[in-house]
Parts: C-alpha cells; sequence; structure tokens
C-alpha cells in the first residue's frame, strides 16, 4: 500500500503545485474514518481507497479527484456526516464524494435491472460530473481485481457480469481503455476461468517462443521508417485474453485460427508522419483487405483517433499495426482525463463543457454506426446536446426507463402502457404515497396505482409533458366528453318532463324545430347549453303517446307551485351522477368543495356544464330553476377523490403543525394544500385542503382532529376563502 508521502510525490510529479496538505489530511481522514473495518480479503479496509487513489494517480487527476478516491467511502461505510465532510474538505470534494454514495446507493438496483444501455445513461446523467464516473470506475476496477476473496461463486460471477456489462462499456465511453481492458479481463477470469486459462496460456506459449518474433518485427519496422525518415516509438503486445474470446465467440473460430494475437503501435509526433507511416507499412508489405480503419479521420464517439491496419509482416505472418501521434495516444489510454491540462495550479478542461459532452456521447453511442456514415449529423447532434434531457427511473420490477426531463408521474403511466395511464389513480414513489403531478427524479421507484373506476382527468392535460401521454388524454377527454353532455343532456331533457309533469317520451320531442337531426345531437347540444332548458320545454309537444293520461298542462303546473315555487314532479326527478368524470361536462364547484354524501346540488352553466355545489353552499342564490336537484350514485367509485377545506385552529406550540398533519393521514386525508391565515401569540389559524373519498372519511378526520392536543377548532368551509 502507498503511504501518503509516496502517493504525494506521485501527483507531484505530474502538478508540482498540487495541495500536499490537503492530499494528507483526506489520507489520515479515511485511515481514521474506516479504522479496524477489514476487506474480504481480511486486510485492513483503508487499503481498499488508497489503492482506488492510486488508479487515479495513473490518470493524472486533480487533487480534488485523489482526495475523493481516498474518501470515497466515508459516507457510506462509517460514521462520518456529508456536513462534517464539507467542513473539513470543502464544497467541491464533499459534492464529489456524495455523488459517488448516490451511485452506489443505485447499484443496489442493479440486479434487477436488464436494460443496461439504460443504466449506463443513467450512471452518466446522475453523476453530474464527470469526475464522480471516473472515481467510481476507478473503484470498480479495485473491486473487482480483488474478486477473487469473495468466497461465494455466485456474488463473484454477479459482480463480474455487471462490470462487463454496465462498467466496462462505461470506461470505454469515456475513452478510459486501460481501465475498460483490464475490467473485461478480470471479468472474464471470473466468469469462464477454464476459458481464460486455456487462452492465457497459449498466449504465454506464443511470447516466450516467438520472444524474438515481438523485437525483430520492432527492429525491421524500426529500419524502414528510419529509411523514410520518420522519428517512430514502436510497442508490441499481445492482444488481451477477452478480446480473442471475444472474437472466437462471434466468428465461432478457434484459438488458433486468430492471426493477429499481437499488436504493434507506432506512436509519431505529427499527424501527417501517421499517414506517412501507414504509406511505409503498405508499400512493404502484402495489405490483408478489410481490416484499414481511419479513425483520424472519423474519429470513435469517445475521441478514440488512431488508423489500423494489417498486413502479412517481416515474419511472413499476420500483424495489426496502429499508428497515432503522442497526444492521440494520450487520449486512447487516459480517455476523458487526457484533455484536461494544468492551468495556474488548477486542472481545467480544455474543450468547455466535459459533462456536456459525455453525456452526449452516451446518448448518442447507439448512433455509432451512423457516425460512420454521416459524421456531420452527429456533430450537429454533440452540439444541440450539450446537456441531458433525460431522466430515468425504475419501475416495481427494477426496469430502468428513460423519460424526457420534467416527466410526471402520469407520462410515466402512459409510457408503460395507454390502459395504465388511463386508469393510474395514484402514484407510490419510492414507496411513498406522492401526487400524480409529481415531477420524477433520477433515480426514483415509481409504482403507479390504478383502479378500474380511475379515468384520465382534465387537469393532467395541464402538466404532462410527453406527447404520447398528451395525447391520450386528449383522446380520451374528446371522446368522454361528447358521451358524457350527452348523458347530461339526456337527464336535462328528462328534468323538463318531470318539470312539465309529462311522462318522458323521446317520440313528443320536435327533433326539427330544433334543427337537430338525431336525438344524440339533441342531447348533446342540451347537454352543452347550446339548447337551453327553456327552449326544450317549447319543443315537447302534447301529441306523445303519454299525454293523454298526464294532462299535467304548463298551466297546471305553474297553479301547482307553492311558495318555493316546486312542483312535485320536479322534486321526483333528480340528476344522478353516474359514470361521470369530474371536470367534463359535471364539475365540483371550488367554494364549497362537495364531497361524497354530501346533501348537493347542480347550478347548470352553458359550455361549461353542472356545476355542484354543497346544498347549503353560501355562494349559491336560491333562485329558482338555475337550480337542479342532483344525487350521488349509490354505487359511485370507492376510488375517487373529493377535495374539501377545512378551517382549523391550534395553539402556537411546537408540534402543533406536526399533529395537524399526522391526524390528517392517519385518518386516511391527504394535505394537499395548506395556508396560515392568522398568527397570534397565542393561536395559529390555518386553511387545509384534505383530499377524502367520502363523508364518513371526512367525519373520522374531523373528529380525530376535534381530539388531538393543541387543536382547538374544526370547521369546514363551504366558501371561498
Ligand atoms: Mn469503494
Amino acid at each position: 500500500m502507498l503511504a501518503s508521502s509516496e502517493l504525494i510525490s506521485l501527483v507531484k510529479a505530474y502538478d508540482p503545485n498540487a495541495n500536499e496538505n490537503l492530499l494528507k489530511k483526506a489520507y489520515i481522514f479515511a485511515m481514521e474514518a474506516h479504522g479496524m473495518q477489514r476487506r474480504a480479503s481480511g486486510a485492513p479496509y483503508f487499503y481498499h481507497p488508497v489503492e482506488v487513489a492510486n488508479i487515479l494517480v495513473k490518470l493524472h487527476l486533480d487533487v480534488p479527484t485523489i482526495a475523493t478516491g481516498l474518501l470515497h467511502d466515508v459516507l457510506e461505510d462509517t460514521n462520518t456526516s456529508p456536513e462534517e465532510l464539507e467542513e473539513i474538505f470543502g464544497v467541491e470534494i464533499a459534492t464529489l464524494v456524495k455523488g459517488i454514495t448516490k451511485i452506489s446507493k443505485n447499484e443496489l438496483l442493479l440486479p434487477k435491472v436488464r436494460n443496461t444501455e439504460n443504466f449506463i445513461r443513467f450512471l452518466g446523467a446522475m453523476a453530474g460530473d464527470v469526475r464522480v464516473l471516473i472515481v467510481k470506475l476507478a473503484d470498480r476496477l479495485q473491486n473487482v481485481r480483488t474478486l477473487n476473496y469473495f468466497f461465494s461463486e455466485e456474488k463473484r460471477k454477479r459482480i463480474a457480469l455487471e462490470t462487463l456489462e454496465i462498467y466496462s462499456p462505461l470506461a470505454e465511453r469515456i475513452g478510459l481503455n486501460d481501465i475498460k481492458d483490464e475490467m473485461e479481463d478480470l471479468a472474464f477470469f471470473n466468469l469462464h476461468p477454464n476459458e481464460y486459462h486455456i487462452i492465457n496460456q497459449k498466449l504465454m506459449s506464443i511470447c516466450s517462443k516467438d520472444d524474438d518474433f515481438i523485437q525483430n518485427t520492432i527492429l525491421e519496422l524500426k529500419i524502414l521508417f528510419n529509411e523514410a525518415g520518420i522519428q517512430t516509438e514502436i510497442l508490441g503486445r499481445k492482444k488481451s485474453p477477452y478480446s480473442i474470446w471475444k472474437k472466437m465467440q462471434k466468428r465461432n473460430i478457434s484459438f488458433e485460427q486468430i492471426n493477429d494475437v499481437i499488436a504493434f503501435r507506432v506512436i509519431v509526433e505529427r499527424i501527417e508522419q501517421c499517414y506517412q507511416v501507414l504509406g511505409v507499412i503498405h508499400t512493404n508489405f502484402p495489405i490483408i483487405p478489410g481490416r484499414f480503419k481511419d479513425y483520424i479521420s472519423i474519429p470513435k464517439l469517445n475521441n478514440y483517433r488512431s488508423l489500423h491496419t494489417m498486413v502479412i509482416g517481416p515474419r511472413k505472418q499476420p500483424i495489426e499495426v496502429q499508428i497515432r501521434t503522442k497526444d492521440m495516444d494520450e487520449v486512447a489510454t487516459r480517455g476523458i482525463a487526457a484533455h484536461w491540462s494544468y492551468k495556474n495550479n488548477k486542472l481545467v478542461n480544455i474543450e468547455g463543457s466535459w459533462m456536456g459532452n459525455i453525456l452526449t456521447v452516451m446518448q448518442n453511442s447507439k448512433k455509432t454506426e451512423e457516425a460512420k456514415n454521416n459524421p456531420d449529423a452527429v456533430m450537429k447532434d454533440l452540439k444541440l446536446g450539450m446537456f441531458s434531457d433525460e431522466v430515468f427511473c425504475f419501475t416495481p420490477t427494477g426496469e430502468l426507463i428513460s423519460l424526457p426531463k420534467g416527466s410526471t408521474a402520469v407520462d410515466f403511466a402512459y409510457w408503460v402502457h395507454t390502459d395504465i395511464g388511463n386508469s393510474c389513480a395514484g402514484v407510490r414513489i419510492n414507496n411513498k404515497i406522492m401526487p400524480l403531478r409529481t415531477v420524477l427524479r433520477n433515480g426514483d421507484q415509481v409504482d403507479i396505482i390504478t383502479s378500474p373506476y380511475k379515468n384520465p382527468e382534465p387537469e393532467w392535460e395541464k402538466f404532462v409533458i410527453t406527447g404520447k401521454a398528451k395525447s391520450s388524454i386528449r383522446k380520451f377527454i374528446r371522446s368522454k366528453e361528447e358521451t358524457e353532455f350527452r348523458a347530461l343532456g339526456f337527464q336535462l331533457v328528462q328534468y323538463v318532463f318531470a318539470s312539465l309533469g309529462v311522462v318522458f317520451n323521446e317520440e313528443s320531442i320536435d327533433l326539427k324545430k330544433a334543427d337537430n337531426t338525431s336525438l344524440e345531437e339533441f342531447y348533446y347540444a342540451v347537454g352543452k347549453g347550446e339548447i337551453s332548458m327553456d327552449e326544450v320545454e317549447l319543443l315537447i309537444s302534447d301529441n306523445g303517446d303519454n299525454s293523454e293520461n298526464n294532462k299535467n298542462t304548463k298551466n297546471d303546473l305553474n297553479s301547482e307551485r307553492g311558495e318555493s315555487g316546486e312542483s312535485k314532479q320536479e322534486r321526483d326527478f333528480e340528476i344522478f351522477l353516474i359514470n361521470f368524470t369530474p371536470g367534463i361536462a359535471i364539475h365540483f364547484a371550488d367554494c364549497c368543495h362537495p364531497i361524497l354524501n354530501d346533501k348537493i346540488v347542480g347550478k347548470f352553466e352553458p359550455q361549461k356544464g353542472l356545476i355542484i355545489h354543497v346544498a347549503n353552499c353560501s355562494e349559491l342564490n336560491w333562485k329558482r330553476r338555475s337550480l337542479i336537484r342532483v344525487r350521488w350514485n349509490l354505487d359511485d367509485s370507492p376510488d375517487s377523490d373529493f377535495t374539501t377545506q377545512l378551517r382549523i385552529v391550534t395553539e402556537n406550540e411546537t408540534g402543533g403543525f406536526a399533529t395537524v398533519a399526522n391526524t390528517i393521514n392517519q385518518n386516511g386525508g391527504r394535505i394537499t394544500n395548506l395556508k396560515v391565515e392568522n398568527r397570534s401569540n397565542d393561536f395559529f389559524e390555518m386553511v387545509v385542503d384534505v383530499k377524502v373519498s367520502d363523508m364518513s372519511q371526512l367525519g373520522n378526520v374531523q373528529a380525530a382532529l376535534r381530539t388531538a392536543p393543541h387543536v382547538k377548532s374544526v370547521r369546514r368551509l363551504r366558501q371561498k376563502t
């Protein structure tokens, strides 16, 4: 394990102005925080963060990142609090460590995730700072390096598989190719130990047998390049066991059939020399067709640039040659970190918002193929997509889905399925019941509660942001609107019949006079208020079948009206609230907030429909005609919600608010709004909007509040406040 002085001198080698004290402080803090903790290997836990820091040092990262490597597990595994960390190490480091901790928590969900591509992008969106991703990768690498200490084979294989599916692709995307290669080999070793050993042995034997092969090839190449007057540095190395195995799997071939197990890398100073070297190779050795790639003209999305070619080499054996400049080589091994340089004692990234670029690279990685054909289009994408516009959430089965940023629970429901959206009644986010309009955050676990009685509400359209949710809601409302206004019109017409004392008979309606071709059309027009109830009265002829038996003419009716102006027949007919979705043809008044089983009346407003008030609402003026008798339907949906308002007075004591909130919650009510109206030394007076399912639940809430400590009075409001 590195001592703190060794770590510091390694950092100083590439960053002479590095803050030594900060590094030393982080080193000691982590050592003390982890104390006697041990790893599965039995080694002190502290070895792990030091090794992580060491990996980061090799990438030449800045001091805050190295310190984060040392401290990355203190929030999760020790008693250290985020506040303490911030006080001692400042906001930057504390934020980085918090970022790692957040990712580690979400890693617990990994075993259930099937959409690994989404998880990789999720990590990018959640990290917020690319350094968080790099530390996480270093952490993961150190963990797979020590995987063999785990006794459970199942656990070993699971971690290895995760590494292969999530972390090595992530490393590749941010260009950390060395880390990617090492992760893959370690994962391969743990997943398929036999295959690993066989391939590794064959590789070893080739190298020992042909030890001269590599050296001689380098020498002969060097002579050719010198003759052409190009300064080069040449490296020869065997390919990784995993990459060989992958090739064997993909092409279904044996080890012996793979001819390019050894690759040579030629490093030069300038770009034009890359092409000169290529020219020398292609004139001196037979080319193997189809293996030339120019990643200099068209870099990979992770910014990897290099020329690749394959020829029959000086020893009459196929060899792969990679040609690149020093800078390109730097990027190929250190990825994103290579784009930083030290200026004024601070790590700056040369190309602006790296994080933005990274997220874009992640989002666009699927388009790699496209990129080869149409690099311009991808460049445009890179510029437009500087910021992540996605949010990632988990379904109850652990599936990770991606939605546009700003999506709500209702958007989520419609994303899953139109039927789920159309019947969503509530949502549990991270196991807590939340309003459907809640905007989702990265990593939220979302569980939609559906009910066969629930329908989309018009107000949803105001807060959803996805096209699918918007159009589904609109479509539903439109079809619903027609049926509801028609149903309302149908009942209003019956109401008029009753008020005339005539038995309802559709044949007595003079459709021609109403300019309507069908009854459906007529009822809709009445429901909409395009034909008023007074006009309906004039359309009813006395020639219907039942008119003979119902000689209650208008005159008779008038004479029968008492002081109240009500007739017996009117009292008999009531509009039933059956199958109506509030907000379309039926609305609940926001002055008195009626709830299920209240005594109610309706006030008809053209274009809007029927507004339902509590019978004794003080906003209503009791002019006859405009008020219509309404009754709840007895089998009204059990899952409906009604909002009502309570004025509550409590003592001005600590705990007063909490008592009110808890009491309402415990009795099944849900607070949707709270407003403090008066606040004196002794009392708090507040108006609370509470969602309940019916009168009996409201009764429970009120009764419980009245006996709760601190609560002085509770009153249901029936007028606007
Ligand atoms: Mn760790």
